[in-house]
């Protein structure tokens, strides 16, 4: 980690390259629950546009490692499993959107995740009166495929490689295909967490998916098959979505 930072000033990926010539191009709120590729997805999509990925996920674990405010307030309701309040996560991502990289749009991943937060983002974005448009993309997985994915997950302690028993696995059981250390289990990773967050994620997003069906362009992709394909599929039904509104 580098010196601390003020948390407006954290990013969860490096700045994007400048871009004020540039024209906008739009906010994708990316949904699904936790396994179904939010993240990787956030990622292609973020370099493929030059706008950046916002994870909450991310912004939280750099608060609670710099022990900042919101980090030690947020620390022990994480460490419980349990969400985080609206307040906080409003106050987190509003900070964020302040920065000036967002003027073109944005990848947002893990926000909103409640029905308050998704109202007060829209109602935000109508008075700064953005002109990008905003996509709701649902990444689906059945929840069996989600369960393997991870409560199949190892990790590598010393190098941080992630391997999965099911779809990557090392080549020594157990162990890891560059140093040999034991791998290991993340404490969430196991199948009684995941399927409480599951119930958890799925209870808050439906109401919240709902309301962006009604209120922006809301797209619905498969999530299995390899990274790129699911990137093509999001982007595909961008376009026809861009087409029926020009
Ligand atoms: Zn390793």
């Amino acid at each position: 980690m580098e010196s601390p930072m003020h948390p407006a000033q954290m990013v969860s990926v490096r700045p994007v390259r400048k871009t004020a010539a540039k024209p906008p191009v739009g906010m994708v709120l990316l949904f699904g629950l936790p396994g179904a590729g939010k993240g990787t997805q956030a990622k292609e999509l973020s370099k493929m546009w030059g706008v950046p990925h916002i994870s909450t996920g991310d912004l939280l674990r750099i608060n609670v490692a710099h022990m900042t405010p919101l980090g030690r307030a947020v620390k022990n309701i994480m460490d419980r499993g349990e969400l985080v309040p609206d307040s906080l996560m409003k106050e987190m991502v509003e900070a964020r959107l302040q920065k000036s990289d967002t003027a073109r749009g944005c990848i947002l991943d893990g926000f909103p995740r409640t029905l308050d937060q998704a109202s007060w983002l829209i109602e935000r974005l109508t008075t700064l009166r953005v002109s990008f448009p905003i996509f709701a993309v649902r990444i689906h997985l059945s929840r069996n495929q989600l369960l393997r994915r991870i409560t199949g997950r190892r990790h590598c302690s010393l190098c941080q490689t992630t391997f999965n028993i099911y779809e990557n696995p090392p080549k020594r059981e157990g162990f890891c295909d560059l140093d040999n250390t034991a791998l290991s289990q993340r404490p969430d990773d196991t199948e009684a967490i995941v399927k409480k967050r599951f119930e958890l994620d799925a209870a808050l997003t439906a109401p919240v998916i709902e309301y962006f069906r009604t209120r922006t362009q809301f797209i619905e992709v498969a999530g299995d098959g390899p990274v790129g394909s699911i990137t093509a599929r999001i982007l595909a039904a961008v376009d026809r979505l861009s087409l029926v509104q020009a």
